[in-house]
Formats: structure tokens, sequence, C-alpha cells
């Protein structure tokens, strides 16, 4: 079955990343059909418009988005796309590669957020001068959910037993009472093996000892946080894929942004994307295809040839075609 893969590679490095991501697909002889789509900084120059209607609307009636990065414009693109994509997980792998130095090399963890609740719901209201709030949103539906994300995920994969549930409920007991109260009743249902664990407690055990942790549960603004310290430990930006998962339809996009101080010069580490393509690949049933981009991503990251932010020499079509190679 050919699937619609909607692509949009934004700003900056995303006109770099994202064709390297492509190569990398056309050699694995996937059958993908492409319908490109413009958003971000420049379109939004030209038009007026970040996201212009037939952009969304490509994304929504795709099968998949393979998504660069938006500079300015950033949250008028993304927000909305994650919204075309109906999306209610973010997975962020974070995992550290031989070769790559990283502050912890045994780092090997996923976070699985989720996406469209807590604080980043857009409550917020300035009630005076002096005061303003923000209403945090938890539904029992939406944390039931994204459990049911989880213990299925954890249940498909040979390399996950179970997942901890990371959380402040000892202090927002209503909302994180709620949500790890949820969360937890799935997990029973399943059957599938969980611990807890304060969110802050968690940001120390993590830098100390990643090892004791696997796949992470967690609401909104924690993942949100929690991930980006996780990227801290295996060793920078340029490696770290990320997917929004909905219903029918998903966003695969690298977690960096448009790098404005190299783009154009053609160095972009193209791993963090060509990762996310691996995340699609996997979304869209292509496992064998999924792992053999891996371990080919795997092999390069050790051996060479690297880009500049990794300590090598090669540009960005250099090391995509040390990928192809290996593929
Ligand atoms: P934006 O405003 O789009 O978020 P930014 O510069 O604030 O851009 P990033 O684009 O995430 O944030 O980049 C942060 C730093 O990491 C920059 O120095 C950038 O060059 C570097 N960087 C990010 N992604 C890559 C990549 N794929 N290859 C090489 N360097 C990268």
């Amino acid at each position: 079955m050919t699937h619609t893969v909607a692509v949009i590679k934004g700003d900056g490095i995303g006109n770099e990343v994202i064709p390297a991501a492509i190569d990398v697909l056309d050699a694995l002889e996937v059958e993908f059909e492409y319908e490109y789509g413009e958003a971000g900084d420049a379109v939004k120059a030209e038009t007026g418009e970040a996201l212009p209607e037939e952009t969304y609307e490509l994304a929504a009636n795709a099968d998949a988005t393979l998504f660069g990065a938006a500079g300015e414009t950033a949250a008028d693109v993304i927000l909305p796309l994650r919204d075309a994509v109906d999306s209610f997980v973010n997975i962020r792998p974070a995992k550290a590669y031989p070769g790559i130095e990283a502050v912890r090399p045994e780092t090997d963890l996923v976070f699985l957020r989720e996406n469209t609740e807590g604080v980043y719901s857009g409550h917020e209201d300035d009630l005076s001068d002096d005061l303003s709030t923000l209403t945090r949103v938890v539904t029992t539906s939406g944390s039931e959910k994204l459990a049911e994300f989880a213990c299925e995920y954890v249940e498909a994969s040979d390399d996950h037993d179970g997942f901890s549930v990371v959380h402040k409920a000892n202090v927002m007991r209503k909302t994180d009472g709620r949500f790890r109260d949820a969360v937890l009743t799935v997990a029973e249902e399943h059957g599938v093996e969980t611990d807890e664990v304060l969110m802050d407690a968690f940001a120390t055990r993590v830098c100390l000892d990643p090892e004791q942790f696997d796949v992470i549960v967690c609401p909104n603004l924690a993942g949100d946080v929690l991930s980006d310290l996780a990227a801290g430990l295996v060793g920078g930006l340029g490696l770290l894929p990320s997917a929004n998962i909905g219903d029918d339809n998903a966003l695969f996009e690298p977690v960096h942004g448009t790098a404005p101080d190299i783009a154009g010069e053609g160095i972009a580490n193209p791993t963090a994307t060509i990762l996310s393509a691996v995340l699609m690949l996997e979304h869209l049933g292509y496992s064998e295809q999924a792992d053999r981009l891996e371990t080919a991503v795997e092999t390069v990251l050790a051996e060479g040839p690297r880009t500049g932010d990794l300590g090598g020499t090669a540009d960005t079509e250099e090391m995509t075609a040390a990928i192809i190679e290996q593929l």
C-alpha cells in the first residue's frame, strides 16, 4: 500500500535536512508518495501567512507528515500542524550513540508526553496589572488515551517491560492526581508494570543514573522540560527525533530548530531528521526498513563521516551519502 507523506521543509536548515531524509527514504525504496507544502517565515514574508491553508490540509489529509523547522513563526506553524494531525502523544527518544560524546553515554530513554493538555491548553489570563493566572487542564479521558498508547507501545516492543509515570501529584493533587490515577488504572488493566516518580526527583535521578529508567510517561510540561534535560545527557540537539501521534495521522520532526547560524552552508547534521524518518517508518509499519536505517545511522555515527557539530568535517551531503552507502 502506498502511503502519502506531506513534506514541509520550513525555514533554515529544514531546507537541508529534509531533502537528506528524503534521499535516505528513496534509497530504502519504500512506497511513499510525497506532497510538498510550505510553512514558516519565508512563506509568511511572501503571502502573509506562516501556515497556508493548503499546507494545513495537506498535513491533515496525509498518512504522515515530515516537518523540518520554522523560525520566528514556529509557534504559528507547529501548534496548528500538531492540531492538524490531532496528536495526543509526543514521542521523544533520547538515546546516546557509540562514538558520540555524551554526558551520560549509557542513556537510552523514550519519553511519551501528553500533547494537548496541562498548562499548554491556552487558558491564561491577566486579572489585574499585578496578577496573571493559568488554568491547568487535565482530563481522565486524555490521560487514559495516553496510557493506552503507552501500554500498547511497551507491549509491542521486545525492548520495554513497562514504564515510569512521572508527575507531581503530591502538590498538584487534583490535576496530576487525576493523571496518575488514570494512567495507573489503565496500566493495571493491561498488566503493564509501572513505577511512579515525582518529577523533581526524576530530574536528579536521571542525571545521576539514567539506566534506572526506560519509558517515561508524563504530563505535557514535565515531558517538555525533562526530555530536553535528557537531550543534554546524550550529546545535543542534532541527534534527537520526535513524533506527534494522532489516531489516524502523525507528524515527525527533529527536535532542533532552524539553526540560523549555520543555515545555507550545507553543514547541518541530518541525523535528527533521518531518525525522525525512522520513527515514521515504524509508525507506518515498515519495521524492517526502520531497523535497517537506524543501524545505518548508528554505524555512521560510530565510524564517521560526521558533521561539524559532532566533531567531524563532513557536510550534510557527505554524511547522508555515507548513511545511504551503509543501507
Ligand atoms: P530556532 O530559533 O529555529 O529554534 P535556534 O538557533 O534557537 O533556532 P536550534 O536551531 O535548535 O535553535 O539550534 C541551537 C544550536 O544548535 C545552534 O547553534 C545550531 O547551529 C545547533 N544545531 C541545531 N541543530 C543542528 C543540526 N542539525 N546540525 C548542526 N547544528 C545544529
